[in-house]
């Protein structure tokens, strides 16, 4: 971070209100885009979560409709200028939070609107009118064709994590409300990575954009320690526990690929003694956002998540984040120990790799362009040391070679399910002295998965199919049916 914010010219109100944020210098993202951003040109974004992007894009966005500032009642007077979307409910919020904060000292009017809530007050703000209006794509369809929306007067479009938006499968969405815009306008792509779809929706809907990279797509921050931990699956658990004991770590982010494997880690690990919550699509949007705000006052130290669950999250000062389940998508990797090490602060991510995970291993190694060297954990505990290095073992009879990249082969054969019974077989005979006595005890674990009793009683895909489009649509769509949960072992299966 070099520049000061004064050195923009910043309108009083906005300056105010930035340095009420405490922020003193820019962010590289923010002294690169919000010049290009203040000229009115599109432009295409790379940049990690936390490095400062929403005031990258608010700040400049803010300052160019000051001029349509108005003191009056009339919703005429406040139609919707800005339009800024993004892929979750969670993201939605914060980044709607942090505009309010940047506008507070003006006249110009935001609120943001986002599925699994009650549309009537999402529709009593829209309707006294608003000219930043944040939103997730579903959702706003829905006030679009109850006619709460109207985005004929939007000079301005953000499509914030859009390889995000992408990957759940919101492209017809933004396509539809893309379409609804007026063809004059800005439009600001921010994406973690620039894939070939990223291109081709930039190619269909930017014009001329600037590229902004602040870190190399792909890139891991230079503060965050990398370990690699072998832990067959049933010590994964105990590699958290001596993990966090041995480094003093408070909180920590914990991720799974899985909504199944988010309730029941978090569960165990709350009958373990840690203070746990878990954070999954099937969940509330009542209890997502209690689980946050928990877990940022420090009730809770675990915040166990999925990665769509998760995306964006903006929780500062995470110390440490696990990789509990290597993400099958080796991007994910990226983004999920971007919780940690943030603004400069030192971070830990540790990623427990058993035996059966060398392929997607490699797939990071890959990615980051960083040699993975797998770790035995010290344990505190008396354990037979052999047999703790198994997972380490198996990873590195499954093909590491010279350098240890590229020439692993793919996972061993077996399918998932049947892998993981044997090894959980293995791994209760080897480490017998670490189950908690109650483990197997509690019926939660005995019965299938279900969704949680508060999230929407209609599934989304249901609900999609009976409900005419104006009706309240769940706003994170699944890609696949709850049965896919159980077949975690395919990558293609991966929930959010
Ligand atoms: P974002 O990447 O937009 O989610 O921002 C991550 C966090 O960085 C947010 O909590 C912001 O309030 C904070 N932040 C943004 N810009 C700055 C800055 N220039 N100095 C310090 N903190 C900042």
């Amino acid at each position: 971070m070099t520049s000061s914010f004064s050195n923009l010219s910043l309108a009083e109100p906005l300056a105010r209100a930035v340095a009420e944020m405490g922020y003193e210098s820019m962010t590289p993202i923010q002294e690169q885009a919000i010049p290009v951003v203040l000229t009115g040109q599109d432009v295409m974004g790379a940049a990690q979560t936390g490095t400062g992007k929403t005031a990258a894009f608010s700040l400049p966005l803010l300052q160019r409709l000051l001029k349509h500032e108005s003191s009056s009642t009339s919703p005429a007077r406040h139609p919707v200028r800005a339009l800024v979307l993004l892929p979750t409910r969670e993201l939605a919020d914060q980044v709607a939070q942090q505009i309010a904060l940047y506008a507070k000292y003006t006249k110009l009017r935001s609120t943001v609107v986002f599925g699994g809530m009650d549309m009537k007050p999402q529709t009593i703000e829209l309707k006294k009118g608003v000219e930043v209006l944040v939103a997730t794509p579903g959702r706003l369809l829905d006030h679009i064709e109850a006619k709460n929306a109207v985005l004929n007067q939007v000079e301005y479009v953000v499509l914030d994590e859009a390889d995000r938006m992408l990957d759940i499968g919101f492209l017809p969405d933004l396509q539809r409300i893309l379409s609804y815009l007026p063809k004059q306008r800005t439009t600001l792509l921010f994406s973690a990575t620039f894939s070939p779809e990223i291109k081709r929706l930039a190619s269909s809907y930017l014009q001329n954009p600037i590229t902004i990279e602040v870190a190399r797509p792909n890139e891991t921050a230079s503060t965050v320690e990398q370990r690699f931990y072998s832990a067959n699956d049933d010590d994964k658990r105990r590699a958290i526990h001596q993990v966090l004991k041995s480094r003093g770590i408070k909180q920590a982010f914990i991720f799974v690929n899985s909504k199944l494997g988010c309730a029941r880690l978090a569960r165990s690990l709350e009958r373990e003694g840690l203070k746990t919550t878990a954070l999954h699509g099937d969940k509330s949007q009542d209890e997502r956002l209690k689980a946050l705000e928990a877990f940022k006052s420090g009730e809770v130290d675990l915040l166990v998540c999925t990665d769509v669950a998760a995306r964006g999250l903006d929780i500062k000062d995470v110390p440490a984040v696990f990789n509990f389940d290597v993400p099958f998508n080796a991007e994910d990797y990226v983004h999920r120990i971007g919780r940690t090490g943030r603004a400069g602060a030192s971070g830990l991510a540790v990623t427990l790799v058993s035996g059966s995970d060398a392929r997607l291993v490699a797939d990071i190694e890959k990615l980051i362009k960083k040699k993975i060297d797998l770790e035995a954990i010290e344990y505190e505990e008396d354990q037979p040391r052999g047999r703790i290095n198994d997972g380490r073992r198996a990873w590195r009879e499954a093909g590491e070679t010279g350098d240890g990249r590229d020439a692993l082969p793919a996972a061993p054969a077996a399918p998932r399910r049947e892998r993981d019974q044997r090894v959980g077989r293995e791994g209760r005979e080897q480490h017998r002295g670490f189950r908690p006595a109650v483990a197997s005890r509690d019926p939660f674990f005995e019965k299938p998965y279900e969704a949680s009793a508060a999230a929407d009683a209609t599934p989304a895909w249901e609900a999609a199919k009976s409900a005419p489009r104006s009706s309240v649509s769940a706003n994170i769509k699944p890609k696949r049916k709850v049965a896919a949960l159980f077949k975690a072992a395919q990558p293609e299966t991966s929930v959010q």
